[in-house]
C-alpha cells in the first residue's frame, strides 16, 4: 500500500500543504477490513475561504497562459499518473475497495481524459462566421469562468476528480477540490502528482472535510464561478438551491437507475457476462450499474437459470487480491441501505433468486460485504426497480416485446445509462431513438464510458451538463462574440443594409 497507517494528511492551499485552521481532524479506514488509512483535516469555511482566494488571484495569471503550454503540463501530468498507476490502484483496492481491475480502470480513466484534455490546449476551437456587414470580422472564443469549485463522490475516487480538474485547468481556470470524506487520501495523491507535475501554486487547491461544512461553503461562496458536482440526487438539489443566490453556475451528475433490456433473440451468453459487470462490478456502486434487468420473456426462465449460476460462483473479498471479484461496499450506512431493500423487496412480493444477506464469514466480517443480490418477478412500479440502491442488486423484470420493454425503461425518474442485448437491428435502431438515457448500449452492458464521448444523462440524473469528450467545454468556458468592424465608419448590424 503507499500509505503508511494513520499517516497525517492536509489541505493543499496556495502551493501549501496547511492544516484545517481549527486543527480539527477526520480519519478514512478501509471498508474491506477497517484499517486506518489516514487522518485528514476536518476544514471548515475558514478554510475554504482561504483556498478561494488563493484560487481566484492565481486565476488573474493562469487564464493568460496560453492553452498550449497549460497542455504541456496535462502532458507531464498524464505521464506521472501511468507512472504512478500500479500505486494508486493499489490504494484505491485499500480506501475504496474496488478490486485491482477495477481500481486500475478508475486510475486509466484520469489518465485518458488527462490525454484528451492535453490535447485541446491546441484546440479549443471558437468559430469565426461571415458578417452581415462589409469590411466587418465576426468570430467566437471560449474564455475561462474563473474558480471551480469540484465536489467529488467516493465511487471513482480518482476517475471524477480527473473529470473535473482536467477540463477545467486546460479551459484556464483554477480548481478548489473538496473530495469525499470516505475517500480523501486519493484525491490527497491526485492532487500531489499534479503538483509534482508543475502545476503552479493556487491553481489546483484541495480542502477536505464534509459536504454540509466546505461543500457548502464552496457552492455559497461569492468567488466561485462554476460548480461541478458528481453525487445522489439529494445533493444535487441541496446544492442547486444553495447555488441560487449568487446564480453560480452548477454543472450536477447524479444518480441513476439504469437498466439492461434483452430480448428473446439475443447472445443469452453474452447478455449474462453484460449483466454480471455491470450489476456486480464495483459491487454496484456505478452511477451506470444495471440494478434493473428487462427480460422478454421467451428468453426469462433461461436468463435467470444462467444468470444465478454465474452470480453464484462470484468470490467477494478485498479489492488487493487477486482472486476478488466483488470487493466491500463503502461503509456501514450503505451496507444497512443495501439490505433495507432487499426487506423492501421481499415486502413488496418479488422473489429472492440469490443473496440478499450480509457476507461475514472469515475476514469478510471485518469489512462492509454484501452478497450479489438478484431479486426475479420484479413488478416494474415496485420500489427495488424505482430507487438507487448503490449496491450488488439487480431486479428482473418480464415483459412481452420491445415496446413494453422501453417504457419499462423509461419509466423511471432518472436517465444515465441504457442497454440492449438483440440481434435485431431494427430493435437495436429502435432503442438507440427511444430509450431516455444519456447513453445507449447495443449488446454491452451499461457501463464502460470512453472520455472522448459527452458522460451524463437526462431526467433527474443531471441539469443538462455533459462530462468529458467536447461536451465538457462547455460547463468550463463561456463564449465570447467578437465583432471587429475595419470600415472606418459606424456601421449598424440590422438596419444599415446593402443593396
Ligand atoms: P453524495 O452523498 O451526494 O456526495 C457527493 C459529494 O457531495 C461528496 O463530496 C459529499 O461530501 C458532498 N456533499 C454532500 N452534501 C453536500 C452539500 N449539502 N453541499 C455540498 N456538497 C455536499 O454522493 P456519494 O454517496 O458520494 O456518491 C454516490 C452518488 O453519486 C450516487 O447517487 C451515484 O449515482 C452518484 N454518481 C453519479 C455519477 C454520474 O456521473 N452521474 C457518477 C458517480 C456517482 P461528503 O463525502 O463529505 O458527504
Amino acid at each position: 500500500m503507499a500509505t503508511t497507517a494513520a499517516q497525517a494528511y492536509k489541505n493543499f492551499i496556495g502551493g501549501e500543504w496547511v492544516d484545517a485552521a481549527s486543527g480539527e481532524t477526520f480519519e478514512s479506514t478501509s471498508p474491506a477490513n477497517g484499517d486506518a488509512i489516514g487522518v485528514f483535516p476536518r476544514s471548515g469555511a475558514e478554510d475554504v475561504d482561504r483556498a478561494v482566494a488563493v484560487a481566484k488571484e492565481a486565476f488573474a495569471e493562469w487564464r493568460l497562459v496560453p492553452a498550449p503550454k497549460r497542455g504541456e503540463i496535462l502532458f507531464r501530468i498524464a505521464r506521472v499518473l501511468e507512472g504512478e498507476k500500479a500505486a494508486l490502484t493499489d490504494l484505491m483496492t485499500h480506501e475504496m475497495g474496488k478490486v485491482k481491475a477495477e481500481a486500475g480502470g478508475d486510475v486509466q480513466e484520469a489518465i485518458d481524459i488527462t490525454y484528451y484534455m492535453a490535447g485541446e490546449g491546441r484546440r479549443l476551437f471558437g468559430q469565426t462566421t461571415p458578417s452581415e456587414l462589409r469590411d466587418k470580422w465576426n468570430m467566437s472564443i471560449r474564455q475561462p469562468i474563473g474558480v471551480v469549485g469540484a465536489i467529488t463522490p467516493w465511487n471513482f475516487p480518482v476517475a471524477i476528480p480527473s473529470w473535473k480538474l482536467i477540463p477545467a485547468l486546460i479551459c484556464g481556470n483554477t480548481v478548489v477540490l473538496k473530495p469525499a470524506s470516505d475517500t480523501p487520501a486519493l484525491a490527497q495523491r491526485f492532487v500531489e502528482l499534479l503538483a509534482e507535475a508543475g502545476i503552479p501554486d493556487g491553481v489546483v487547491n484541495l480542502v477536505h472535510g464534509g459536504g454540509g461544512t466546505v461543500g457548502d461553503r464552496l457552492v455559497r461562496h461569492p468567488d466561485v464561478r462554476v460548480i461541478t458536482l458528481t453525487g445522489s440526487r439529494e445533493t444535487g438539489v441541496e446544492v442547486l438551491k444553495a447555488a441560487a443566490d449568487t446564480l453560480t453556475h452548477v454543472h450536477l451528475e447524479l444518480g441513476g437507475k439504469n437498466a439492461i433490456i434483452v430480448l428473446d433473440d439475443a447472445d443469452l451468453e453474452l447478455a449474462v457476462e453484460g449483466i454480471v459487470w455491470s450489476a456486480f462490478g464495483t459491487s454496484g456502486q456505478r452511477c451506470t450499474a444495471a440494478s434493473r434487468v428487462i427480460v422478454q420473456r421467451g428468453a426469462y426462465a433461461e436468463l435467470q437459470k444462467r444468470l444465478v449460476e454465474r452470480v453464484e460462483k462470484l468470490r467477494l473479498g478485498p479489492g488487493w487480491e487477486d482472486d476478488s471479484d466483488v470487493g466491500p461496499v463503502i461503509n456501514q450506512r450503505s451496507l444497512e441501505k443495501i439490505h433495507s431493500y432487499t426487506e423492501i423487496g421481499n415486502g413488496e412480493g418479488a422473489k429472492l433468486l440469490t443473496g440478499g444477506e450480509v457476507a461475514s464469514e472469515g475476514d469478510l466480517g471485518k469489512g462492509f460485504f454484501y452478497r450479489p443480490t438478484v431479486f426475479a418477478d420484479v413488478d416494474p412500479q415496485m420500489r427495488i426497480a424505482q430507487e438507487e440502491i448503490f449496491g450488488p442488486t439487480t431486479a428482473l423484470i418480464p415483459v412481452a416485446d420491445l415496446d413494453e420493454a422501453i417504457r419499462v425503461s423509461n419509466g423511471i425518474k432518472y436517465g444515465l445509462s441504457s442497454s440492449i442485448f438483440t440481434q435485431d437491428v431494427n430493435a437495436a435502431f429502435r432503442a438507440m431513438r427511444d430509450l431516455e438515457a444519456g447513453i445507449t448500449y447495443i449488446n454491452a452492458g451499461t457501463i464502460g464510458a470512453e472520455v472522448h464521448l459527452p458522460f451524463g444523462g437526462t431526467k433527474d440524473t443531471g441539469n443538462g451538463h455533459r462530462e468529458a469528450g467536447q461536451a465538457a467545454l462547455d460547463v468550463f468556458t463561456e463564449w465570447k462574440s467578437i465583432y471587429v468592424d475595419y470600415s472606418g465608419r459606424l456601421q449598424r448590424a440590422q438596419i444599415d443594409t446593402e443593396e
